[in-house]
C-alpha cells in the first residue's frame, strides 16, 4: 500500500463541500505473505477506514494498493470484483454480517453462492467442512446465529470469510467484542489457519497486547496517519514515537526488572475534521519542542523496517 488517503467530504444542506475530514494520510505498508500486520491506534485513528479502502467498500482519494502486478485501486468493478475472492473481511461483530434468520451453513455459503462456485451439495459440503475448520462441527450447519456464543459467532464469520479461499484476511477488531480468554482462542485459531492456508492478515485492534502475539509487524496510527511502525519485537524493545511509548506504557508488564517509561497522555484525540497543525501528535506529546507546532515530521525508515515520523529522531 502507498500513499495511501482517504479523504470524506463534509457538505452544507445545500450541498457545497466545506472542508474534509482527513480519515487516512499517506499510509504506506508492505504486507509479506504468511504474515502478519497489527494496526494499531485509538477509535478514529483511520485503521478501520484504511482496511475498507484497500477492499474498496469505501472508494479512497488516492493512493496505490499493489497485489499481484496490479493496482486494486486501478481495476475496473468487473476485474475488482474477480480479485475480491482473494481478499476478504473479518468484521468485529459478525451479528451484523450475518443474517439472524439464515441457518449458519447457509451463511458460510452465500459468497461462494454469489461467486457461482460449486454446486448446491459441493457447497454445504465445504461449508461443514469449513466449520470443523474453525472449531465448530459439522452438523451446526443448520443452527441460527442466535444460538451460538459471541467467539463461537466470530468463528463462524472467519468460516465465511475463508469460503472464497482468499490470501489476504482484513480483519477489523475481530476480538475486541470478546472476554480476553476467548480472545486468545480466536487468535490461536487465526495463527492455525494462517499456517494451513498460507493466509496473510492485516488485523486492526486498538490494544498493542491484542496484536502482540500474532503480528510480525506493527504500525501505530494516531489521526489518520501512521507514525511508527516496526517488526514486533523491535517496536516492544525499542519504541521510538512518543505515541508507542504512551501506548506500550499502559500495558501492565509482568516482569518488574523491566522498567518502561511511563508516560500518560493528556487531553483527548483531537478532532479529524480540524486536525492540529506542525506535528499532529503535539497537543498531548509530552516532549514536543517549538517545531513540532509548524513542522510536520516526516514518516522514514531509522532502521531496517522501523519507521516513525518525530522530529526528536533527527
Ligand atoms: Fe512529539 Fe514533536 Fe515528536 Fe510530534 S514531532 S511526536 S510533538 S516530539
Ligand atoms: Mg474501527
Amino acid at each position: 500500500v502507498k500513499g495511501l488517503k482517504k479523504h470524506f467530504p463534509i457538505t452544507s444542506a445545500l450541498g457545497k463541500v466545506q472542508g474534509y475530514v482527513q480519515a487516512v494520510n499517506n499510509v504506506e505498508f508492505t504486507l509479506n505473505k504468511r504474515e502478519t500486520l497489527g494496526l494499531v491506534g485509538e477509535s478514529g485513528c483511520g485503521k478501520s477506514t484504511t482496511g475498507r479502502t484497500i477492499l474498496r467498500l469505501i472508494e479512497p482519494t488516492s493512493g496505490q494498493a499493489l497485489y499481484k502486478g496490479k493496482d486494486l485501486f486501478q481495476l475496473k468493478q468487473k476485474d475488482f470484483q474477480k480479485m475480491r475472492s482473494k481478499l476478504q473481511m473479518v468484521f468485529q461483530d459478525p451479528h451484523s454480517s450475518i443474517n439472524p434468520k439464515q441457518r449458519i451453513g447457509r451463511a458460510i455459503e452465500e459468497p461462494m453462492k454469489i461467486h457461482k462456485l460449486y454446486d448446491s451439495k459441493e457447497r454445504s459440503e465445504r461449508a461443514m467442512e469449513l466449520l470443523n475448520k474453525v472449531g465448530l462441527r459439522g452438523d451446526q450447519y443448520y443452527r441460527y446465529p442466535h444460538e451460538f456464543s459471541g467467539g463461537q459467532r466470530q468463528r463462524i464469520g472467519i468460516a465465511r470469510a475463508l469460503a472464497l479461499n482468499p490470501e489476504i484476511l482484513i480483519c477489523d477488531e475481530p476480538v475486541s467484542a470478546l472476554d480476553v480468554s476467548i480472545q486468545s482462542q480466536v487468535i490461536n485459531l487465526m495463527e492455525e489457519l494462517q499456517e494451513q492456508f498460507d493466509l496473510s492478515y492485516i488485523f486492526i485492534a486498538h490494544d498493542l497486547s491484542v496484536v502482540r502475539h500474532i503480528s510480525d509487524q506493527i504500525g501505530v496510527m494516531y489521526l489518520g496517519e501512521l507514525v511508527e511502525k516496526a517488526p514486533t519485537d523491535e517496536l516492544f524493545s525499542h519504541p521510538l514515537h512518543p505515541y508507542t511509548k504512551a501506548l506500550l506504557s499502559s500495558i501492565p508488564v509482568a516482569n518488574p526488572e523491566f522498567k518502561r517509561e511511563k508516560i500518560v497522555l493528556k487531553g483527548d484525540i483531537p478532532s479529524p475534521l480540524n486536525p492540529p497543525a506542525g506535528c499532529k501528535f503535539h497537543t498531548r506529546c509530552p516532549y514536543a519542542i517549538k517545531r513540532c507546532k509548524n513542522e510536520e515530521p516526516v514518516f522514514k525508515e531509522v532502521a531496517k523496517n522501523h519507521s516513525v515520523a518525530c522530529h526528536l529522531i533527527d
